[in-house]
């Protein structure tokens, strides 16, 4: 019997289920092939990552396979922690979540049939960058699209929580949802001061850093792709593939001049506005005055006053 080289995992729930047909249209195409292939579906929140863990350790722990998920940003955060030796893996996602953020991250569109052509060809695979944080504690969190603190985790936090949010997915609103509650959570979270600091590479290849303190910090982004949150263009230019994280961040404003911001942030025009700090960097630090929400791809990381993010090169291939 011929090696299996393609797993999925599928997640049927992620975005509310709306994408539940574009799953079964495509594990149907594999079941027609005769690519060997074992198809997983995820029940829990954490199956995907004890899945990609049992995949990568137990099953086939000592040859190149390909991953493919089928599910939300959530899925792919969750794969992604849970894979052993990300250099043995190759990946690929089909989006089928509310936010899709980090295959909107590639620029890649594609439909359920040139996907399934795309996977199981020959193309050759691309690496992308993956970031990776450490907390104070000790513990440590891979992301694939971008890690914050503040404003967007709360946005992330609350929309998790809220009951409104599977009725507004399935009315296709979910930007919606953000956008309220990110307005509601301007006006009433709490701002700290905070010190940043992060390496900066001159065009000469020499190293330096860069020291700031912020006054009233409402949110830090580090980014990966270009776009949090459901396409929110927090870094418009950013590439998953250049070796660097975007950071794009809010600070010493009122809370009246933050909301006229907003719309600027949501176009991706806000570089170089009052207020804004935008850079790039491959390894960032963060400290506050006291702790706030961090999230890591959308995933609550609970209350942190210190966080270390580090640019892992190259770090997973994609087809
Ligand atoms: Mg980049």
């Amino acid at each position: 019997m011929e090696e299996c080289k393609y797993y999925i995992i599928s997640n049927n729930l992620s975005g509310s289920g709306r994408e539940y047909r574009t799953v079964i249209r495509i594990l149907k195409m594999f079941k027609k092939s005769d690519i060997p292939y074992k198809a997983y579906m995820t029940k829990y929140k954490g199956h995907a990552r004890f899945l990609a863990g049992k995949i990568t350790k137990d099953i086939a722990p000592d040859r190149e396979i390909h991953i493919i998920v089928l599910g939300g940003d959530g899925t792919v955060n969750e794969v992604l922690n849970g894979i052993v030796d990300l250099s043995k893996v190759i990946l690929s996602v089909y989006p089928t979540g509310s936010g899709n953020d980090f295959i909107r991250g590639l620029r890649i569109k594609r439909t359920p049939e040139e996907f399934f052509e795309a996977v199981t060809g020959e193309k050759e695979p691309f690496s992308i960058d993956l970031g990776k944080i450490y907390f104070a504690d000790g513990t440590s969190h891979l992301f694939g699209i971008s890690t914050g603190i503040g404003m967007d985790a709360l946005v992330c936090r609350k929309a998790g929580n809220s009951l409104l949010k599977p009725i507004l997915n399935k009315l296709n609103a979910g930007k919606l949802t953000y956008i309220l509650l990110t307005i509601e959570t301007l006006f009433t979270m709490r701002y700290v001061q905070c010190d940043i600091a992060y390496t900066l590479l001159s065009e000469s290849g020499e190293v330096t850093y860069q020291k700031l303190h912020l006054d009233r910090m409402i949110y830090m982004a580090v980014l990966n792709a270009y776009a949090e949150g459901g396409g929110v263009k927090m870094a418009p230019g950013a590439k998953m593939n250049d070796n660097l994280f975007n950071i794009c961040g809010a600070h010493g404003m009122t809370r009246i001049r933050g909301f006229m911001t907003l719309p600027s942030l949501a176009r991706g025009n806000h570089k170089g506005k009052r207020g804004i700090h935008t850079d790039e960097t491959y390894s960032f630090t963060l400290k506050t005055s006291s702790p706030m929400v961090v999230h890591t791809d959308g995933e609550d990381m609970g209350e942190r006053d210190y966080m270390h993010v580090e640019c892992l090169f190259d770090a997973i291939r994609m087809v």
